[in-house]
């Protein structure tokens, strides 16, 4: 069994701090939800840990199988088996899937050999069009398409933590729903337990149907408020994240200060 262990993480970007210190512990197997408004600090928790330039660490550490992650960069980081998914997947012009799996698969130890039948297996449980296969990265893939193949990345890539960052933004019901199962599947594949552990950042509900989380996690003003389990995130559709907010000031004097995380919520 693996863990990814996040402890007392406080990070900054453009000097401004937006973790205010996150403690996370996720196992094989697990799946935790990361839910919270709009910049509370979800996509900078991912992007932080993935060692995404431009954002600055204070204090903390990130572990996996105690190893420091955030002292590799961001390449060993995926080989030591992080994986990111991103909410806006980036497009790589000239650089087929196959072209990215073989060397990440190189990166990794691993053979390419039968990598073709991988990939048309793999598409084929995913939804993801055969036609596809041969574009570039991303290239000209509608929002759904793209989240199809980022998943399809990562089923074979068989990393042992995802990240997902907003999953289901940009996807239809039934791009979602074959998502989020392919990964809730994951999650029980390979060696007991060894199944993929998933931090999965998401505004609604919606995916929780399918990738039935373990832990449910509230995040306002970069701090975790409130865990529990699924039933915490069938509250927050009733009382909204405005229950969740930590009433403290902001630590500078931005503009939004004193501002409730509905406020910030609504705003956007
Ligand atoms: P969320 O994903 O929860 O909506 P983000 O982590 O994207 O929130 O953003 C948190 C805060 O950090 C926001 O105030 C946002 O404007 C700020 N922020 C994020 N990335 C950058 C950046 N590259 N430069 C400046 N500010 C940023
Ligand atoms: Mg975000």
């Amino acid at each position: 069994m693996s863990t990814l262990e996040i402890k007392g993480l406080v990070a900054s970007v453009a000097g401004k701090q937006i973790l205010n210190g996150i403690d996370l512990t996720v196992n094989s197997g697990e799946v935790h939800a990361i839910m919270g408004p709009n910049g509370a600090g979800k996509s900078t928790l991912s992007a932080v840990i993935m060692g995404k330039p431009g954002f600055e660490v204070l204090a903390g550490e990130v572990l996996l199988d105690g190893v420091d992650l955030l002292a590799l960069p961001t390449w060993q980081r995926a080989q030591a088996g992080v994986h990111l998914v991103m909410q806006y997947p980036s497009e790589v012009p000239g650089v087929s899937l196959t072209d990215m799996l073989a060397e990440a698969y190189a990166a990794r130890g691993r053979t390419a050999d039968g990598l073709d039948e991988s990939v048309a297996a793999e598409a084929q449980r995913i939804g993801f069009a055969e036609r596809l296969l041969d574009r570039s990265l991303n290239v000209d893939l509608s929002g759904g398409e793209k989240k199809r193949n980022e998943t399809l990345q990562l089923a074979l890539l068989r990393p042992k933590f995802a990240i997902l960052d907003e999953l289901d933004s940009g996807l239809d019901i039934d791009a979602l729903r074959d998502c989020a199962r392919r990964v809730e599947d994951a999650t029980n594949e390979g060696p007991v337990g060894e199944g993929l552990g998933v931090v999965a950042i998401t505004h609604y509900n919606r995916l929780l149907e399918e990738l039935h989380p373990d832990r449910v996690h509230i995040l306002v003003k970069g701090r975790l408020v409130a865990s529990g389990g699924p039933e915490l995130a069938d509250r927050l559709e009733i009382d909204g994240y405005e229950a969740f907010s930590t009433g403290e000031p902001e630590q500078d004097a931005a503009p939004s200060a004193g501002r409730s995380a509905l406020d910030d919520f609504l705003a956007i």
